[in-house]
């Protein structure tokens, strides 16, 4: 179900309801049963914007690259000490 913004026709209200697409919401501010859903659609709660995703995809390709580098330098440490008597 998509989340929809509703402006309040009796306070002005402004608030976001999960509704069916031909659903209608209450306000929560003064009760009035009756709000005008506005046309966009919002984002749902807790999804990122598009600049933190991507930011937090950099971070978590640095995360990897940098535990690969590690277990690179573990590898080589035991081989080295391996080698030696
Ligand atoms: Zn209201």
């Amino acid at each position: 179900m998509p989340i929809y913004e509703f402006e309040c026709e009796q306070c002005g209200t402004r608030f976001e309801e999960l509704v069916a697409a031909d659903g209608s919401a209450a306000c929560p501010s003064c009760g009035a049963a009756r709000a005008r859903r506005l046309f966009s659609p919002v984002s749902p709660p807790g999804r990122q914007p598009r600049g933190a995703g991507v930011r937090s995809d950099e971070s978590r390709r640095s995360e990897r690259e940098a535990a690969r580098q590690d277990r690179i330098a573990t590898a080589q440490k035991r081989r080295a000490a391996g080698e030696k008597p």
